[in-house]
């Protein structure tokens, strides 16, 4: 394993992936550099030495992560008949974690250094990285043989060590009052399952979808924001007859792996991967992930999972509460199957980077291009008046067209300077009002990816645009 350092953040790649990593076309350390210069992502706390695991998104990463939360709502929800939408509180009913089986389980296996105290993930010291590993059961021998990566020391036995992030409700600080930040969305939704279903008149099969934010104490960050320890998830639960799920499941893992590739995700760059038996989890009937080929190698990206009726069973039985539907036509009652697709929005802002990435020559000099698809860009359209003379002219478009698409106006440097800068934030079209503009009312639209440029007419800037995102 190889473990590297690049601004404060860690990237740990296998052996077997340093190809994969050396011939990838991007490397990490430029990204995260971008993402800093460009107002992407910055290190959270970074004038107090930073937090590890924890990351800020900038004037520019926060409209990137918004496009993208909107893709998939609109996608999933809003265009669909048959999906509503939930928001609900982070924290929730501590038994809420017990029937989920978080309070007992929901654990990674770690190993201490003796000497040096560092923490290491069991899977990392013994099963590769990111993406699939065998689990493998670590022998004791196997243990005392293998020493601290770091320092040479001696490692304790695997101990599990619970995800889940404590904090305490109200003023008293005791055993009764113990709450978790979620682990992750999906709970709440089969919690609210009954009042949801009810209020939105759906019928089986339907589905809920929420986007918010989960909490996860990792062991080891990584990888940028690959791994971190507050992140947000885009969640579905779609609820289907019991003899009905296999095909359900067959449907979503279609429907998800189409999402990416609508969003522009080069499909050489993408691979479902089927659980074997082993990985299932007991109660799970199927389970695949969608992988990108990152640059520390393939790594999940968003887990669908046929997962029968075990959720809303162990609501049921922990909270007392009937959680059966009731089928109107057949007068039946029964406890629905789940068929869950999970995905991260910070592991597809990192995928979207990544592929966006692009480096080509031009007249002799380097133009790094986000190849973002127009409708995530964090701006759409830059409007640059060509001297500071034609400011106010230039503004005035501007102003007009904020209310059509995210713009950014700017007036400082060379033409060409000012281009490459929305080249590096992936902005799709730029307008140049030059002194030709002030009698032709034209001005130059610059297309990102070809670099064509087109005479258009102030009046039919905004209906230019939209043809335009429509091919
Ligand atoms: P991993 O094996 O990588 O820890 P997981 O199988 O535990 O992931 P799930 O519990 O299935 O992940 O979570 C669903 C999705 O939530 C993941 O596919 C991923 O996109 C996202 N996710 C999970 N943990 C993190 C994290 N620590 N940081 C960022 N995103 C995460």
């Amino acid at each position: 394993m190889l473990l590297l350092e690049i601004q404060n953040s860690q990237l740990t790649i296998d052996y077997q992936d340093i190809e994969v990593f050396l011939a990838s076309r991007i490397d990490m350390d430029n990204l995260v550099s971008l993402c800093k210069r460009r107002g992407l992502i910055f290190q959270s706390s970074e004038i107090y030495g930073g937090i590890n695991g924890f990351w800020d998104y900038g004037p520019y990463g926060v409209t990137l992560k918004n496009n993208i939360k909107q893709f998939w709502w609109r996608r999933v929800v809003q265009w669909r008949d048959d999906v509503v939408g939930l928001d609900t509180s982070i924290i929730a009913h501590p038994q809420v974690w017990v029937a989920s089986g978080h309070v007992a389980h929901f654990s990674d296996p770690m190993i201490d250094c003796k000497k040096c105290k560092r923490r290491f993930r069991e899977d990392d010291l013994f099963g590769g990285t990111e993406g699939p590993h065998e689990k493998e059961i670590v022998s004791k021998e196997k243990i005392k043989e293998t020493k601290c990566p770091e320092c040479g020391g001696e490692l304790t036995p695997p101990r599990q060590f619970n995800l889940m992030f404590k904090t305490h409700v109200g003023a008293l600080e005791d055993e009764g009052s113990v709450a978790y930040l979620r682990p992750e969305t999906c709970q709440s939704i089969f919690a609210q399952f009954k009042n949801t279903q009810i209020v939105s008149r759906q019928k089986i099969p339907f589905g809920i979808a929420q986007v918010g934010k989960s909490f996860r104490n990792e062991i080891a960050p990584r990888n940028f924001i690959f791994r971190s320890r507050e992140f947000e998830q885009m969640e579905l639960e779609f609820f289907v007859k019991e003899e009905e799920s296999t095909r359900w499941y067959e449907y979503w893992v279609k429907e998800r792996f189409q999402w990416f590739v609508d969003l522009g995700i080069r499909k050489e760059n993408l691979r479902l991967r089927e659980h074997t038996k082993e990985e299932l989890a007991h109660y799970a009937k199927g389970c695949t992930d969608v992988e990108y080929q990152f640059p520390f190698g393939w790594s999940e990206l968003e887990g669908i999972a046929d997962r029968s009726t075990y959720d809303l069973n162990q609501h049921m039985k922990t909270s007392g509460k009937d959680l059966n539907y009731f089928e109107e036509e057949t007068k039946a009652k029964y406890v629905p199957a789940v068929v869950e697709s999970s995905l991260g929005v910070e592991r597809t802002l990192l995928t979207v980077l990544c592929d966006a990435y692009d480096e080509e020559e031009v007249k002799g000099e380097k133009r790094v291009i986000m190849r973002f698809h127009p409708e995530i860009a964090p701006i759409f359209l830059a409007v640059l008046p060509l001297s500071k003379k034609l400011e106010p002219s230039a503004k005035k478009i501007d102003t007009g067209l904020k209310k059509h698409f995210t713009t950014d106006f700017d007036v400082a440097g060379s033409i060409g300077r000012r281009y490459r800068r929305f080249d590096e934030l992936g902005t799709p079209f730029c307008a140049t009002y030059d002194f030709d503009s002030e009698t032709d009312h034209k001005v130059t639209i610059r297309h990102r990816d070809s670099m064509q440029q087109d005479r258009i007419a102030i009046d039919h800037i905004e209906t230019y645009l939209r043809d335009q995102l429509k091919k």
